[in-house]
């Protein structure tokens, strides 16, 4: 139309006509600027190896300019020499007229200005003909396409911050190894490591401080490590490692050891002095957990665990956690249900006088019936109940229920089971005003003695507010009830409070007991706090007795009484009674 007959502006009208043909000075012209603005590099030579054109890109790549090496054979600087023989055959080739007239893409070594090898994609072709020919090559320098390539992978892989492996890359080598090792029992570990009191720190300090602890932490996890896999970053203060083949679960363990012990050390992060623990959770492959998924949410329920039993601790994934993780929000929803739907439960565990080898006592401890979940251990669902303040009705009814449990057995026989129950406050039921009375009318209502009931309050309750707690503890003990501080040596006591605390027990925590007739020194902490207590009147409990071995240090150390799954697993109180009494152990 229009277009046909209107030239169109700033062409020569000339070059359109039909039969003209561009001179070749012209031509040349042309070929020059496109070569020039190649993205490749390209290099020609004539028959005999001499460089006649060498474009921009090509200086870039090797470094020498145009100039430089025009009319040079090739075979002085930028063929590797022990590739010359077959840099001429191939010259043989290109040139024999039966060949085609390019050749497809090869890698080829050459050298730059520096006599540094590069690695580069080169096509060949062959141009004009006769004496005169011309061997033109294009050159993609794969070298730093390469290396940019692996930059891209190893971002895509990494963390940035830390430069160590990503979710990715732990996703990809955890797949690797479950496969390989499907079927045995054991032969994968997940460890997942996070930090405690992390955001506070971030809060306090600032995000820059936050990053530098974070890296030092990386490193240091680095450095701790021994046997792991991969060590990855999470984001946010979640590390993930993994452990592959026999022993996966002994090298776990102790990694988890070493990175406590590495992380113990104060970290300078700009002019501040940072002290970071670390919450660790261990899981396992089983014949039952082969995938990726229950295997990670049950690292994590065991980090939760150790999170709940105060951080700066190791938790491996057991029995006991044989519950899937909850959601927080879920959990909140329903447990406002529990309650109405009577979906909680208390189980019973004895406490076993050593010297005699019988119980004197349960500790009543609550499950929540799930409808879904199953049955969900405390540290799953307290937490939640006391940040919500559902812990002070759900706390009202434990203590009901156990009086009502412990009366109904004293009206039957206790049979060896003893005559008091032992039942755990959180902080927040202590600090409740109504408390004293909650108490005293549930003793009135179910007619226990209070001489048989304990209240027990973990170190770290007690010492959160100590002053206050001194009040609460002394109007309970009017009551006539006895009181037990949990969890001892996981807190920081006061020795003052606690000579002023009307205490009658002191549990030792089980990370103590742990460590009776492993080694020498284990029994140092125990003897230590068994000799305290007893200085200062009290009677002590060792928690989580699980050996043989345990029990008779402990008894050697003079140790009133013992709790522990080498006796009984807490039980539903049908269960206590069928297997009550004891056989005498000691
Ligand atoms: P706790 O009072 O120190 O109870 C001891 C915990 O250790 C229990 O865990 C018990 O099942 C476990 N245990 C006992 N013997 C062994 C053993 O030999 N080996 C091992 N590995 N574990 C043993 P559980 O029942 O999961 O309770 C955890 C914590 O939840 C309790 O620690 C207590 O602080 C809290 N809790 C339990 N019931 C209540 C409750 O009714 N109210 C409140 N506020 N807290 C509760
Ligand atoms: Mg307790
Ligand atoms: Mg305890």
């Amino acid at each position: 139309m229009r277009e046909g007959i209107v030239g169109t502006p700033g062409r020569t009208p000339s070059s359109d006509l039909p039969g003209h043909r561009p001179d070749a000075a012209t031509g040349d012209e042309r070929f020059g600027q496109v070569i020039d603005s190649a993205r490749d590099a390209f290099i020609e030579t004539d028959g005999s190896g001499s460089v006649t054109e060498w474009n921009g890109r090509a200086q870039e790549l090797f470094g020498w300019s145009a100039e430089e090496v025009l009319d040079r054979s090739v075979l002085d600087f930028l063929i590797p020499p022990r590739f010359t023989a077959k840099f001429l055959a191939d010259m043989e080739r290109v040139s024999a007229p039966s060949l085609a007239r390019s050749t497809p893409a090869r890698e080829r070594l050459l050298l730059d200005r520096q006599g540094q090898e590069i690695r580069v994609n080169l096509s060949a072709y062959l141009s004009g003909s006769g004496p005169d020919f011309r061997i033109g090559a294009f050159l993609q320098d794969l070298t730093r396409e390469r290396a940019a390539e692996e930059a891209l992978a190893h971002a895509y892989l990494h963390d940035s911050l830390t430069g160590l492996p990503n979710r990715t890359l732990f996703t990809y080598r955890l797949a690797y190894a479950l496969a390989r090792g499907r079927g045995k029992l054991g032969s994968v570990a997940v460890l997942v490591l996070d930090l405690d009191r992390f955001k506070a720190i971030n809060d306090a300090l600032g995000h820059e401080i936050g990053d530098e602890v974070l890296v030092s932490v990386a490193g240091r996890l680095v450095d701790a490590d021994g046997t792991a896999e991969i060590i990855a970053r999470l984001g946010g203060d979640e590390f993930l490692v993994l452990f592959d083949g026999d022993g996966a679960e002994a090298d776990a363990v102790a990694f988890a050891g070493r990175a406590l012990e590495a992380l113990s050390a104060p970290i300078v992060a700009g002019t501040s002095e940072v002290f970071i623990t670390a919450s660790i959770g261990i899981a396992l492959t089983s014949t039952t957990v082969r995938e990726a998924t229950p295997l990670l949410s049950n690292a994590d329920a065991a980090m939760y665990q150790a999170k709940a039993r105060g951080g700066g601790t190791t938790e491996v994934f057991g029995e006991a956690m044989r519950v899937t993780v909850l959601d927080r929000l879920t959990t909140e929803h329903s447990l406002h249900r529990a309650l109405e739907r009577s979906e909680l439960r208390l189980f019973y565990q004895p406490v076993v006088e050593i010297s005699v080898g019988r119980a004197i006592a349960v500790e009543a401890l609550i499950r929540w019936d799930h409808p879904e979940q199953g049955l969900v251990v405390p540290n799953r669902f307290i937490p939640v109940a006391e940040e919500t303040g559902l812990i002070i009705p759900i706390g009202a009814w434990v203590l009901a229920e156990a009086c009502e449990q412990l009366k109904a057995w004293e009206d039957i026989d206790a049979r060896g089971l003893g005559t008091a129950v032992a039942v755990n406050l959180s902080a927040r039921q202590i600090d409740h005003p109504d408390l004293v009375d909650t108490v005293a009318q549930i003793l009135a209502r179910t007619g226990l003695a209070p001489a048989n009931l304990t209240l027990e309050i973990t170190e770290s309750a007690l010492m959160n507010d100590a002053a206050g707690a001194l009040g609460v503890l002394r109007a309970l003990k009017d009551l006539g009830v006895s009181l037990a501080i949990d969890d001892f040596g996981t807190g920081y006591s006061s020795l003052s409070y606690l000579q002023r605390f009307p205490l009658d027990i002191l549990k030792v925590d089980k990370t103590f007991v742990d460590e009776l007739g492993l080694n020498p020194e284990g029994s140092e902490i125990v003897t230590a706090v068994i000799n305290l207590a007893h200085a200062l009147g009290l009677q002590v409990i060792a928690e989580g007795v699980e050996t043989e071995v345990q029990l008779e240090e402990l008894q050697r150390l003079g140790c009133d009484f013992a709790q522990g799954y080498l006796f009984s697993r807490p039980v539903p109180a049908a269960d206590l009674l069928a297997n009550f009494p004891l056989p005498v152990t000691s």
